[in-house]
């Protein structure tokens, strides 16, 4: 049995009488994106769609990438103890979210998590991938964990500055494609293209309908069952006026000692996640959004993670790995009404 979601409300779509549906792709953040959009061919010309996509993709690495030296997030990063910036627009409505977010979540959300996530390898150096790499010691966490403290930026949203406590290593890998995403469709449908599907790696937003009235379906990733267990029941998602991100156990993730390490942290003890969530998957109108409660809720686990989500009506879907192997999914209500 498949579930199906679709939105509550559907826009008043113009019927695309013999348009087509158009795809472009690249590579970006490490990873891939893709853009589809339904119109007439002459309408708006494919290079000029690339053109519009790199610009905006080059505007979120050039400011927030944490692997793109001379990126406004790197110098921050490398910026002296008491210094205070002026951030770009971009990068501050982003560390706005983030630093919401990390207030609603305890923390369990960290923009300024970066010293951590570095030091378990899955920063720009080292890497979790190279030889004879090892997990860090306890008095090494203790110290990255010291320059973690979010609150410690004092950002100052009017003024859009931010002070550099010493040490804090900002990390939007957790948000920044999600912001990328809404930043290509925004683009998009500015240029007079209202029918369009984005995605950066797997995070993905749609707007309008294809071709023939359809919205665009697409397919929740879902977490490797173990071998010999039953599929669980695949979820499609109408991404009309909705964004949809994942956050997983399964993805970049290093085994040492018989322990599986994700590269999701919980800020809260220092440790790569052990809270047996295999993914969360959350759908919301700004993928933004989607992408860093997809985060947030995968280090709070199920528990608490749904209690959170529920108190902010955000629509979710927990997978969670039981002792044994057995996958079992949990929707908060808002995620429900979505399903048929
Ligand atoms: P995502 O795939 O969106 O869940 O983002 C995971 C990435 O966000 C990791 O590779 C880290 O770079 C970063 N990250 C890890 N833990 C956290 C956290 N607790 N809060 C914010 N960002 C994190
Ligand atoms: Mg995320």
């Amino acid at each position: 049995m498949n579930r199906v979601l679709v939105p509550l409300a559907m826009e008043a779509a113009a019927p695309l009488l013999g348009a087509q549906v158009h795809s472009l792709e690249g590579q970006t953040m490490g990873t891939t994106w893709q853009v589809r959009w339904a119109g007439h061919t002459m309408a708006v010309t494919a290079a000029r769609v690339r053109a519009a996509v790199q610009d905006a993709l080059d505007l979120v690495v050039g400011q927030m990438s944490t692997w793109l030296p001379g990126s406004d997030l790197d110098r921050f990063n490398r910026a002296p103890a008491g210094s205070v910036h002026t951030v770009p627009e971009a990068m501050a409505e982003v560390l706005q979210a983030a630093c919401a977010l990390a207030e609603w979540s305890g923390g369990a959300f960290n923009p300024a998590a970066g010293a951590l996530v570095n030091l378990w390898g899955f920063g720009p150096s080292p890497r979790y991938t190279d030889a004879g790499f090892e997990p860090p010691s306890d008095a090494a966490v203790r110290r990255a964990w010291a320059h973690t403290d979010w609150r410690a930026l004092r950002w100052d949203a009017m003024h859009r500055q931010l002070r550099q406590p010493g040490g804090v290593l900002l990390d939007f890998s957790a948000i920044a494609k999600g912001y990328a995403v809404d930043l290509v469709s925004r683009r998009l449908s500015a240029m007079g293209l209202p029918h369009t599907l984005v995605e950066v790696g797997g995070e993905l937003r749609g707007h309008g309908v294809r071709s023939g009235g359809q919205p665009w379906w697409v397919d929740l990733e879902a977490p490797p069952l173990a071998p010999g267990q039953p599929a669980g029941p695949a979820t499609r998602v109408a991404l009309h006026g909705l964004s949809v991100a994942t956050s997983g156990d399964y993805r970049r993730v290093f085994e040492h000692g018989g322990v599986r390490r994700p590269h999701t942290i919980d800020p809260r003890t220092g440790q790569p996640l052990a809270n047996g969530l295999a993914s969360v998957s959350v759908l919301h109108t700004e993928c933004l959004w989607a992408d860093a409660w997809s985060t947030a809720l995968c280090v709070l686990g199920q528990e608490e993670g749904m209690t959170l989500a529920t108190a902010h009506g955000i629509a979710a879907l927990f997978v969670q790995r039981e002792r044994d192997g057995q996958l079992t999914e949990t929707l908060t209500s808002a995620m429900q009404e979505l399903a048929e």
